[in-house]
């Protein structure tokens, strides 16, 4: 459906676009108050070696409550937030809860906005978050989506966390504009691969030569692979295979809220290993 008519500037008069922008103001305006009314909490997803089955970390991902219709998606609310200054709260608030409850002898990765980039405090804020919540900095991976990154202008704010031993990750990995030049020049981490390409695995052989092209080269490029959206042990198993030992999804454990995440992560785990295979 078009939102413009032709070239000429006319603009067709499109009820469902008019009512996707009021949901969106309506949204936004009580998304400003959900974190004061106590709306918004943090699931947490174990990250598991598929080869124990161990979990090493767990992803912090938030939700809201919204008081009359209900859980309300990120996918939703989170472009919403980041188009006002509000994600740079939300995102201090998550990271806050989640080194908080973040288990001993585990690591806590959490999603930055790329707006947040932009804040000159963001270093300032999260080594205070570290230094309140007792966590050394080896402890935190922040994500950061592909978009984010394709141009330069981040990579000083991403050196200065590496400098103090934070770890960045890229999400969504594959997804984004991907020019492959940029990722030599970035001071990255972990590559997370986007669960698109491991739906894909099962699929058409092209698929899976693309999520095998990946995993190559993140490992040229001295990467840590992890993948999203594991719901298959053929999944992991092929993973495995292709060289990528790290993964989160359903398979596992679904985004747990905090008071299981510990009974979770010390849980005897679900293994996936090649060496299993068929035994
Ligand atoms: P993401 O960072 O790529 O997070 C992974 C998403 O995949 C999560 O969706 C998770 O629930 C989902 N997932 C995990 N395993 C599976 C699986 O096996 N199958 C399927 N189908 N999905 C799986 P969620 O929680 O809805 O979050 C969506 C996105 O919202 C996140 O994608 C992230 O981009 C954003 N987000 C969530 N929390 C935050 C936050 O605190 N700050 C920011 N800036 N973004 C956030
Ligand atoms: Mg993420
Ligand atoms: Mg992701
Ligand atoms: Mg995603």
């Amino acid at each position: 459906h078009a939102k413009r008519a032709g070239t000429h500037g006319w603009t067709t008069y499109d009820p469902a676009m008019t009512d996707r922008r009021a949901e969106d103001a309506a949204l936004a305006e009580d998304l400003q108050h959900a974190l004061d009314r106590g709306e918004l909490h943090v699931v947490y997803q174990p990250i598991v070696d598929m080869t124990t089955g161990g979990a090493v970390g767990a992803e912090a991902l938030l939700r809201w409550e919204h008081p009359t219709r209900g859980p309300i998606s990120p996918v939703r609310f989170i472009p919403l937030a980041e188009r006002t200054a509000m994600i740079t709260r939300m995102g201090l608030w998550v990271l806050e809860q989640a080194l908080t409850v973040r288990p001993a002898g585990s690591y806590m990765s959490v999603n930055l906005s790329p707006r947040q980039l932009q804040d000159p405090t963001l270093v300032h804020d999260v080594l205070s978050i570290l230094h309140r919540t007792a966590t050394a900095p080896s402890r935190l991976v922040l994500e950061i989506t592909e978009s984010a990154l394709v141009d330069d202008t981040h990579a000083p704010t991403l050196q200065a966390l590496r400098e103090h031993g934070i770890r960045v990750a890229i999400d969504d990995f594959g997804t984004g504009y991907s020019s492959l030049q940029y990722l030599t020049r970035l001071p990255v981490d972990i590559l997370k691969i986007d669960r698109a390409f491991v739906a894909e695995l099962n699929g058409t052989p092209e698929g899976r030569a693309i999520a095998e092209a990946v995993i190559r080269l993140a490992q040229v490029l001295h990467l840590t692979t992890i993948a999203e959206g594991i719901e298959t042990t053929d999944q992991a198993l092929e993973l495995q295979t292709l060289g990528c030992t790290r993964g989160q999804g359903y398979l596992y454990a679904k985004p747990l809220p905090a008071a299981d995440l510990l009974t979770a992560m010390t849980a005897t785990p679900t293994t996936t290993t090649i060496a299993r295979q068929g035994a």
